[in-house]
């Protein structure tokens, strides 16, 4: 499956899973726009990307602002020339119990995870509806598919993502544009590793944060190891190149969501 000749936009892009899909779609032959909220770590993912011999530029976006991200894909496009792949995967996490949970936590998941990527896709169409062609990923969870305790706002903003999707799916599917989530089972970012972590956060009494990112891997994963960015990458690539997958949301949990 080769990208030679496209250009793709990763959203949170400078770390963790969105660092593995932009490396991926590089190693295709994607030039790859790396747009993050923090400028350092998208820098350092387009460095790498440049070291693969494809062109890459990094770019400051808040995706919860619809100016910034207007302003990212009106740059993106002039530094490029065209938008072919864009992939909306910036997202964040908090854990509390529905009864801790305030109005202010709910909409700032809501923000990025939901509302983000509502933003996101909003501009892209605009710049590949001309072109009538255009692969749109959005990163959504297994929590998107079943919801988990603690995380009932997570929860209700990947799910946003999954109908979101299937729904603009349909709008645009005779325009030559496919839009698709992807759901990441269990992948060791900081978004699970760490004392800030789930497994950080998931600790039972007297046990490691590792000894937790074990437990959750043995126990939670049927495959009883983790996923990884690179496994993302893949999906992100066969998305990127399937002209007949849209309005899907696809899993790769290890057997998580079964
Ligand atoms: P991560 O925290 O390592 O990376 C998230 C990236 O998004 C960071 O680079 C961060 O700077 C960026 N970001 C955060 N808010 C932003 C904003 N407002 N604007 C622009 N960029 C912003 O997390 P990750 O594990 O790589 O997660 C990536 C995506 O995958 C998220 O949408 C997450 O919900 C989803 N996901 C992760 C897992 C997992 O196990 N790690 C599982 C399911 C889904």
């Amino acid at each position: 499956m080769q990208l030679n000749g496209k250009t793709a936009l990763v959203t949170g892009g400078g770390r963790g899973i969105g660092q593995g899909i932009a490396l991926a779609l590089a190693e295709a032959g994607a030039d790859v726009a790396v747009a993050d909220l923090d400028t350092d770590i998208a820098r350092e993912t387009s460095a790498r990307i440049e070291a693969l011999g494809c062109h890459s530029t990094p770019f400051q976006v808040d995706v919860t602002d619809s100016g910034s991200v207007n302003k990212l894909i009106g740059d993106v496009v002039s530094t490029f020339g065209q938008l072919d792949i864009a992939v909306n995967n910036a997202g964040i996490i908090s854990i509390k119990s529905v009864d801790a949970l305030s109005a202010e936590d709910w909409d700032q998941v809501m923000a990025v995870n939901a509302r983000g990527v509502f933003l996101c896709t909003q501009a892209e169409l605009g710049v590949m509806r001309p072109r009538q062609f255009g692969r749109i990923i959005n990163v959504a969870s297994i929590a998107g598919k079943i919801g988990f305790p603690d995380l009932s706002h997570y929860s209700a903003s990947k799910f946003a993502v999954i109908g979101f999707t299937n729904a603009v799916a349909k709008e645009v599917a005779a325009e030559g544009i496919t839009v698709n989530a992807l759901c990441p089972g269990i992948v060791g970012t900081g978004m699970w590793r760490g004392e800030d972590g789930l497994s950080g956060r998931w600790r039972q009494p007297g046990e490691s944060e590792a000894e937790s990112w074990e437990r959750h891997q043995k126990t939670l994963l049927p495959q009883g190891v983790a996923q990884t960015p690179e496994d993302m990458g893949q999906l992100a690539v066969y998305l990127a190149n399937a002209e007949h997958v849209t309005g899907q949301a696809i899993a790769v949990d290890g057997g998580f969501s079964l």
